[in-house]
């Protein structure tokens, strides 16, 4: 039983990722004062304590928190996948990954998945992409042949839209048949032959993502952008099959988490909230062993549900803005994630 916990543990890592300052003017703000302990621990604190003006207590200014890894504001793309590229070649050995970025708008979630301009900028999925390829053609001379498959999705206000197909009017609903996985129905699933093609496709989709939105930037922080790569791997013989996947998520903004009552959109908040606390509550009730895991609870949840638990492998990494005016959220988020790998 104790391997057998060994083993779940070691199927939840939790990151955690500070961003830089980018520009003059964030320079200029109030930054926390951070300070990291070996690779994998740090203490953030405000510079001063200050008082709450409804409780006219102290408020908390700090806090100490443990993470499989911790990534400091100076570290590189290639760096943060490192770890994931281990991930990487699980799922072509047949394993199902999920790759989470969470945390508040602005605190790097799309830095660290899709990356900027520039072969140093590229985040995890253009790095995942290439690495799949680099690896098949490896697997080739040993008698392994993959394809390769890919789908893009965003869930918006518990709605699905195939980001391949933005003008599809039929229904996306999720179908979960025991051990075949989750389908979405009437989703698009391209066949890919290279990581050129994959990255195209990576391209349209975000393209597709931006045009249907009337303000982008406030839209992606409201949404859900799934990237999923099916790999299928066939040995020579032909009696050895493996299936595995991939799927790399850019979470909705955490920072919606509080509800004012004059908030126009409370619908739309009260389901960013509730899906991000059950991917929290399910990965949780994975790590604990418990019987009943909530996948049903939110879509996301329950699109992943094949990838979640099991013998599948999860990677958390929670994105934090060095700032002092975000400190709140940062421990907000740090917190989730703690509570993500408490048993
Ligand atoms: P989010 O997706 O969480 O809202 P972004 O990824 O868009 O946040 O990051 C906000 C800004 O900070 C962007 O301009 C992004 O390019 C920049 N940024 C984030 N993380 C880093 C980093 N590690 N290094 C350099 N720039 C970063
Ligand atoms: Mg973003």
């Amino acid at each position: 039983l104790h391997n057998v916990i060994q083993d779940l543990k070691g199927n939840i890592r939790v990151f955690c990722r500070i961003r830089p300052p980018i520009n003059s003017s964030e320079m200029n703000l109030l930054q926390c004062s951070i300070s990291f302990v070996d690779n994998n621990g740090l203490e953030i604190r405000k510079t001063r304590e200050s008082i709450s003006q409804i409780t006219g207590k102290p408020q908390e200014f700090k806090g100490d928190f443990t993470f499989d890894r911790v990534f400091p504001p100076e570290s590189t793309q290639e760096e943060v996948f490192e770890d994931l590229a281990q991930l990487v070649q699980s799922a072509l050995d047949g394993y199902n990954v999920c790759v989470f970025a969470y945390g508040q708008t602005g605190s790097g979630k799309t830095h660290t998945m899709q990356g900027g301009e520039g072969p140093d900028q590229r985040g995890m999925i253009p790095r995942t992409i290439d690495l799949i390829f680099e690896t098949i053609k490896e697997l080739n001379s040993s008698g392994w042949t993959y394809t390769v498959q890919a789908s893009f999705l965003e869930i918006y206000n518990e709605n699905i839209r195939d980001l391949l197909n933005i003008n599809n009017t039929q229904k996306l609903e999720i179908y979960n048949n025991e051990g075949k996985g989750s389908t979405v129905t009437n989703l698009t699933i391209q066949p890919i032959e290279s990581a050129v093609e994959l990255k195209q496709y990576m391209s349209l989709a975000h393209r597709n993502r931006a045009t249907a939105a009337t303000n982008f930037n406030e839209h992606s922080s409201r949404s859900h952008a799934v990237t999923k790569i099916y790999i299928e791997g066939t040995l020579e013989d032909q009696n050895t099959v493996l299936r595995g996947s991939i799927n790399l998520v850019d979470l909705a903004g955490s920072e919606s988490a509080k509800i004012t009552i004059n908030d126009e959109r409370l619908t739309e908040t009260k389901n960013i909230n509730k899906s991000l606390a059950t991917l929290g509550d399910v990965i949780s009730a994975l790590f604990s062993k418990s019987k009943h895991i909530p996948y049903r609870n939110s879509k996301l949840t329950y699109l992943l549900q094949s990838c979640l638990g099991g013998n599948s492998k999860t990677l958390m990494v929670v994105n934090i803005a060095p700032f002092e005016e975000c400190f709140n959220e940062s421990i907000n988020s740090l917190r989730f994630a703690a509570k993500v790998k408490e048993v």
